[in-house]
């Protein structure tokens, strides 16, 4: 494999919809025959390759268009096909080395599909032009940097950010004065908050669910209901918080980018304001090579969590569909994000979430963590990039229930490591196993509770919701 190109292309080129004229065809021809050898292009029509080292982020078995996955292993290996290289981690890696780290903040958009199969040259020829040829090819030969990325923005820019998107690099504050939810009040005050999951259920029992908030409810500021995680059915995690919502808890409304198109997303938000439901957190979803098979399409994502960010925060923010449409009674909601510390050399993984935060996040909630000494240098370098004034971090735990299950995170679960000395407590525990678990999540949360930018913890039970009320009662966390 060249250094122009770090891996394997993963999915063959895409083909135009419909048949597009001979010049048109031949030149798509062309643009393959040289980007694809070099750069892994497989025609997406979106050409984002400026803003990407050069390295074409389609080769990314998720399509992820604006920064890796939380799920990248310890090797820099993707975990969807551990062969292959995570093509993110390259793309930071380069454009660190050649000093466009900046780049990368940049918010970009989604593949408009009209586009997809036809040849980007002509794009960039027709720009060159409306812009000035002698214009575009002096300016980019100049001595001078701040002319020479002006220049070659006026031509690339224009391509890349259509006029439905305008994706920017800048931090966008929420642009309404008052807490929108529970969750954000307390956030606000500066209340240190305890969150927890309720693991949807695999049956449409309603019970089971009503039972397992009114477990959690009094203990915690906000329950998550995840949506399919691990790319496995469950109920949906908007009826389980119209449940929650009906109950008097304040639920999280967790929508994965895996099972969601960008009409999808637009819908389920509106929808969600419509039931009372008041914060909504954007992940990216877990690969179907996680879930249940038969596999389901490897392909791309229709958007992923950080465009989900861009066109949620505009929706609420300024009124507006991701087409431009404005809408009278925009929705109202408080936007979240997760965030994976360690997947990532921790200055990427900093790039990665300032990008989420300029997007729209206002809170995090984190992979879970069982070795929170490797938080420091994460929180430095978000510290350093005066993102933690900016975002509500919670941190995610899990408590053990068996040496099994400690196993299982370790060996199944995409970008969750736990470190030899909990394997081996946890070993050792044999039939106390459970209390052991439930002491390890009480030192971390002793060890977190006044870090500097950390403002609250998220609890993932893993279907133990019972144990919420001992781990918040003997942290000293219930209010
Ligand atoms: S680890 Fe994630 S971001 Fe990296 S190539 Fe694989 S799916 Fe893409």
């Amino acid at each position: 494999m060249s250094g122009i190109k770090p891996a394997r292309r993963w999915q063959p080129a895409f083909y135009p919809f419909k048949k597009e004229k001979a010049a048109r065809r031949l030149l798509a021809r062309l643009e393959l025959a040289v980007k694809g050898p070099l750069f892994g292009c497989r025609m997406c029509g979106n050409c984002l390759l400026q803003e990407t080292a050069f390295i074409c982020p389609m080769e990314c078995p998720k399509g992820l268009r604006n920064g890796p996955c939380g799920s990248v292993t310890p090797e820099k290996r993707c975990y969807v096909d551990e062969t292959r290289k995570c093509i993110w981690y390259c793309i930071y890696k380069r454009a660190a080395r050649t000093g466009r780290s900046d780049t990368l903040l940049e918010v970009l958009p989604p593949i408009d599909w009209s586009r997809a199969g036809t040849e980007t040259w002509g794009d960039v020829v027709r720009q060159v032009r409306n812009v000035g040829t002698g214009h575009f090819l002096s300016g980019i030969v100049s001595r001078q940097e701040k002319k020479r990325s002006e220049v070659w923005d006026s031509v690339f820019r224009t391509i890349r950010q259509p006029d439905w998107w305008q994706g920017d690099s800048e931090y966008h504050p929420p642009s309404y004065p008052e807490p929108v939810s529970e969750l954000e009040r307390k956030l606000r005050a500066g209340e240190f908050v305890v969150a927890t999951e309720v693991t949807p259920p695999l049956s449409a029992d309603p019970q089971k669910l009503s039972k397992d908030i009114g477990l959690v409810k009094p203990y915690v500021s906000a329950i998550n209901f995840t949506d399919s995680a691990s790319a496995i059915p469950r109920m949906s995690a908007i009826s389980c918080c119209a449940t929650a919502t009906g109950l008097g808890a304040e639920p999280v409304f967790q929508i994965a980018a895996r099972d969601t198109t960008r009409t999808g997303l637009q819908s389920a938000a509106i929808g969600a304001a419509q039931l009372g439901i008041r914060n909504i957190l954007c992940v990216t979803g877990d690969n179907p090579s996680a879930g249940c098979p038969p596999r389901g399409n490897m392909n791309v994502l229709d958007i992923d969590s950080v465009q989900m960010l861009w066109i949620l925060r505009r929706m609420r923010d300024e009124g507006i569909y991701l087409d431009g449409r404005k809408m009278k009674i925009p929705p109202k909601y408080f936007l979240g994000a997760a965030t994976s510390p360690f997947a990532s050399d921790p200055e990427f993984q900093a790039a990665r979430d300032h990008k989420k935060v300029n997007a729209g996040a206002q809170f995090f909630q984190t992979n879970i963590v069982f070795e929170p000494e490797r938080l420091d240098p994460w929180l430095e370098q978000l510290d350093k990039r005066g993102i933690l004034g900016k975002v509500f971090i919670l941190i995610g735990l899990v408590p053990l229930k068996s040496y099994r299950s400690a196993v299982y995170l370790h060996e199944k679960i995409p970008g969750v490591y736990l470190p030899e000395r909990i394997l081996k407590r946890m070993e050792a525990a044999g039939e106390g196993a459970q209390e052991e678990g439930v002491q390890i999540a009480l030192e971390i949360i002793d060890s977190v509770k006044s870090g500097k930018g950390i403002s609250g913890i998220h609890l993932m039970t893993l279907g133990w919701e019972s144990v919420v009320e001992r781990i918040v009662t003997e942290s000293g966390l219930k209010k």
